[in-house]
């Protein structure tokens, strides 16, 4: 069973999450018409009463960018307000996993975005390690990642996790962990859930934005960290044969943090790993607020734990 943070926010207001509840004949139920974010809070380590919440305002951006691919204006100001205001009424006491939702909450029949009523909700509950931080087993998907062409890839919709389902259940019905899915031209896209690295002859290599990925935020840090640590970065195009005999490989994204690759299909890789495990490290160390260099990247809420 989940276990569910007390409160949620549901249709204007904080209720108890158990009557945050919506119709069955709620439009974006039947039409896939809604768009997510997906961040964790976790209690700072060293300060029982604050919450951190990595990239805040990314997360808040991002929603807000796919709330307009639903003809939603949802600025991300508001959403971060109403999420600072989510964490300190729900205090949570283990990492957490927070999912702000938007979506058409009419009730209407036919798949449209005008004239259609859209809400906005917030619900959150207790996370541990979503994908084994020692090593995963990945398989190549049957199924192929959308096209920007016929997909608003740059929002988070709801509606594309269809694929990403049938992906997932795919690898692990068939006994490994992950899915690699490819994109319409054949190279490599990314994970159900995760993006995709690889390291080749000491270069830190994933998908460029071109290649129909989501635009992940942990990637977007991975990027920026390697770059500081002095690992050169290369966004491009990855073949298949490539992936197979990288030297490290590695999914990331906020529910998996960094989750190194140890085998693709029947093809073992080095069970050394140094550039993963040094982004590893450091991701989680900032992730927890103890890297001084990057504490503009964690928003820190206070919670009020100690005047209870
Ligand atoms: N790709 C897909 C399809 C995802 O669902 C996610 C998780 N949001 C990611 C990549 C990673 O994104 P992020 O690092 O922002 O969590």
């Amino acid at each position: 069973m989940h276990d569910f943070l007390p409160i949620a926010y549901f249709e204007n207001k904080f209720v108890p999450f158990a009557e945050a509840n919506i119709s069955i004949a709620t439009h974006a139920l039947h039409y896939g018409t809604g768009a997510f974010a997906g961040m964790r809070a976790i209690p700072d380590p060293n300060d029982s009463d604050r919450i951190l919440l990595f990239r805040l305002d990314r997360h808040c951006q991002r929603l807000s960018q796919s709330a307009k691919f639903l003809q939603y204006d949802l600025p991300a100001d508001k959403i971060k307000h109403i999420l600072v205001e989510f964490i300190q009424q729900n205090k949570p006491q283990v990492s957490c996993y927070i999912r702000p939702f938007v979506y058409t909450s009419g009730l209407g029949i036919a798949p449209r975005l005008h004239k259609v009523e859209k809400n906005f909700f917030v619900y959150g509950l207790a996370l541990g390690d979503y994908l084994s931080p020692d090593g995963v087993t990945c398989r190549f998907s049957s199924w192929y990642r959308q096209e920007d062409r016929s997909f608003p890839l740059r929002g988070k919709i709801s509606a594309a996790y269809i694929t990403s389902s049938l992906a997932k259940t795919e690898a692990v019905e068939s006994g490994f962990d992950e899915a690699i899915l490819m994109n319409s031209q054949g190279k490599v896209c990314e994970a159900s859930g995760m993006n995709i690295f690889m390291i080749r002859r000491g270069e830190l290599i994933t998908p460029g934005l071109d290649q129909d990925v989501l635009e992940g935020i942990t990637r977007d840090s991975i990027l920026i960290l390697a770059k500081d640590m002095g690992i050169p970065v290369v966004e491009r195009a990855i073949d298949k044969s490539e992936l197979l005999i990288a030297d490290e490989v590695f999914l990331s994204g906020t529910a998996a943090k960094i989750a190194p690759v140890k085998r693709i299909e029947n093809y073992e890789l080095p069970s050394e790993k140094p550039i993963t495990t040094q982004l590893q490290e450091k991701l989680v160390a900032i992730t927890e607020n103890r890297d001084r260099h990057y504490q503009d990247w964690v928003h820190a809420v206070a919670i009020g734990r100690s005047g209870d």
